[in-house]
């Protein structure tokens, strides 16, 4: 059998792609092969669960806009599709001189990279964590 689109592994990499493809060609066959028996049995059914904001990359580079591009587009999907997902922020604590330093660095990044990001204080981390234990 002969079809327009042959895609090779079904983690999100290969079914986003094909996802694409039948947007951009609705009217297209599509095979999708996968070695397991069912989806996602690898790295994406194995993964911590983040949607990364981008923090840690380069300002202007290209991993910065697609992670915050994708950021977005993971959020937009699982809103259409119904998919819960939690926005929780992150927590990054510096605990010496030398780490406040580099969260210094990482919030001026931030900041390049319009992410949304406050700085809290031990005793404002206190209060609005209360079980997060003593600083
Ligand atoms: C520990 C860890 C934590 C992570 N946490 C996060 C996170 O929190 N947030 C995040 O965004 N990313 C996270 N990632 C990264 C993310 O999980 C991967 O980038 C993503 O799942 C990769 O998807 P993939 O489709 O390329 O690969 P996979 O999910 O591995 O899919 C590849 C598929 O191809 C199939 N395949 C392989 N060879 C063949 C073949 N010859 N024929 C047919 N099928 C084949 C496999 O069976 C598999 O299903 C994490 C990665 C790791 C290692």
């Amino acid at each position: 059998m002969v079809h327009d689109f042959c895609v090779i592994g079904g983690g999100i990499v290969g079914l986003a792609t094909a996802m694409r493809l039948l947007q951009i060609d609705p009217g297209a066959s599509l095979v999708l092969l996968e070695k397991e028996n069912s989806l996602a049995r690898h790295q994406t059914g194995h993964n911590s669960g983040v949607i990364h904001a981008g923090i840690y990359y380069q300002p202007g580079s290209l991993k910065a806009r697609l992670c915050k591009e994708g950021a977005r587009a993971t959020k937009d999907f699982c809103t259409e599709h119904g998919i819960a997902f939690e926005e929780c922020g992150k927590l990054l604590v510096a605990s010496t001189p030398l780490e406040m330093q580099r969260m210094e660095a990482l919030y001026e990044r931030s900041q390049q990279n319009a992410l949304k990001v406050e700085r809290l204080d031990g005793t404002e981390l206190q209060r609005r964590e209360p079980n997060i234990g003593h600083l």
